[in-house]
């Protein structure tokens, strides 16, 4: 992870990224969670809005779905930003041969109670995922980091890197990302 500031136009605090890399590795850990989660705001779970931006071959749709399943967070799926721009996710795709990673999230820095202080944006690359196997993969990686989780070492997730058919890398989360993911949001702030 580094720290990038791509978007200072945009965002008006620095961002943290995490680049779906084409290669990489690093030991096993237990946890896979990032540090920063979505507050509740009053709200019996945290809500996220992904605001899709892409065309047909990103499933951003069927991976919102499925990271809804998680319990305590709540993840939809819009073409618009509610009004309210709370806890909206833009997610872009864009075409640029000289980036290397399959996806890119970029994250905003958390406040004092570890709760992100504006919103994240994801940008998925068609220069390099040209597969649907890899697009519901990363799709559903950088959905993934959004919510606060970050990579794991196995290939029974989404949140593994690396190319999702030569490593039979899973286009879903697997149980550890949802009990994670119930464990950050089960809380009542
Ligand atoms: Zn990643
Ligand atoms: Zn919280």
């Amino acid at each position: 992870m580094t720290l990038r500031r791509r978007l200072s136009a945009v965002f008006v605090v620095a961002l943290l990224a995490v680049a779906g890399l084409a290669t990489g590795a690093a030991p096993a850990v237990a946890s896979n969670l990032e540090g920063g989660h979505w507050a509740h705001d009053g709200l019996a779970h945290s809500q996220i809005y992904f605001v899709d931006h892409t065309g047909a071959f990103w499933p951003v749709t069927s991976a919102t779905y499925k990271w809804n399943e998680a319990r305590g967070v709540d993840s939809y799926y819009v073409t618009r930003c509610p009004s309210s721009r709370l806890h909206c996710t833009d997610v872009y795709e864009f075409n640029d041969p000289s980036q290397t990673f399959y996806g890119e999230t970029f994250l905003p820095l958390t406040d004092g109670n570890g709760h992100f202080r504006w919103n994240a944006a994801v940008y998925l690359n068609d220069a390099t995922v040209h597969n649907s196997t890899q697009a519901r993969k990363t799709t559903c990686q950088e959905l993934g980091h959004v919510l606060g989780l970050d990579h794991q070492y196995t290939n029974t997730t989404c949140m593994m890197q690396g190319d999702a058919i030569a490593l039979h890398i899973s286009v879903t989360p697997n149980a550890h990302d949802f009990d994670m993911l119930h464990g950050l949001y089960a809380h009542a702030n």
